[in-house]
């Protein structure tokens, strides 16, 4: 099983908490929790995003990942792009990175950051996509912060990049919650363009049975099958979990139950490791 979406550190956005993950123990205790969730899941692969760049040598935020990466078999990780930093001194320490082989996809944080995908600073990354021939994955939907605005992160706003990059495969993150037929007809009409399942519901494993939960997670479930169905591209759905947000084995049983048994070698497995390559 692949999970397309975890963090294994804070993303540094505005208005984003720590997410649990700057424990006392530090990296090692990241790294054991992690290998102790992915183990119970039967998570064999994982994807981890990386935070916003504060440092020259590390432009795409994923020093302190590769570092978590290096001792967790399986786990990868995913750049962060910032529209902001353009600069072509900046782009070459980003591509001198992405030759590495050692970043499997950029992330771009709509909303969170106030700029839609079409903003002329995102283009030199999905340059660079298209060079690495690796996956350009949005943030979309709701948002965790108060600082975020809503409006950037539209899964209707990617239709227009997915057009004028046709090279580029983007990746909807969270199906663009609650848009989510939204983000069915993007990744319908655009061969480019896959969604990912993470963080539609989150909380301790506990929540996922508590009995107050029940109609909030079948009204998720309705509307993620409905989507599914609608986009009729079951082998461009991503299996993941947004983790630590969601544990992973409540949330892998949560999708399973959510989607058709026969899509799921697909979905939690094949689409993953075609799209980013693994
Ligand atoms: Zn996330």
């Amino acid at each position: 099983m692949i999970d397309s979406h975890i963090h294994v550190v804070p993303p540094r956005l505005p208005g984003v908490g720590p997410m649990n993950l700057t424990p006392e123990g530090g990296v090692a205790e990241v790294v054991r929790w992690l290998q102790a969730e992915m183990a119970a899941s039967g998570t064999e692969q994982a994807l981890a995003m990386g935070c916003l760049s504060t440092s020259e040598d590390d432009p795409l935020g994923v020093a302190t990942t590769l570092e978590i990466a290096a001792q967790v078999p399986g786990l990868f990780a995913i750049g962060v792009a910032h529209p902001e930093h353009n600069q072509p001194d900046h782009l070459q320490r980003v591509e001198k990175q992405l030759a590495t082989g050692q970043v499997k996809a950029l992330k771009g944080y709509l909303g969170y950051l106030h700029y839609p995908p079409t903003d002329a600073g995102y283009r030199p990354y999905y340059e660079l996509a298209e060079k690495f021939k690796i996956p350009f994955v949005f943030h979309t939907g709701d948002t965790y912060s108060p600082y975020a605005k809503v409006r950037f992160a539209h899964p209707l706003l990617i239709d227009d990049v997915a057009v004028d990059h046709p090279n580029v495969r983007f990746v909807l993150a969270h199906v663009g919650n609650p848009w989510m037929m939204d983000a069915a007809e993007v990744v319908y009409k655009n061969m480019n363009v896959w969604a990912d399942l993470s963080g539609l519901m989150i909380g301790a494993t506990e929540d996922f049975t508590a009995e107050e939960n029940a109609d909030a997670m079948a009204d998720t479930r309705a509307q993620l099958a409905r989507a599914f169905r609608y986009a009729e591209r079951p082998n461009r759905f991503l299996y993941g979990t947004d983790w630590p947000l969601a544990p992973m084995t409540a949330y892998r049983d949560f999708i399973a139950a959510s989607l058709p048994e026969a899509c799921h070698e697909m979905i939690f497995v094949d689409n993953a490791r075609r799209l980013f390559r693994l």
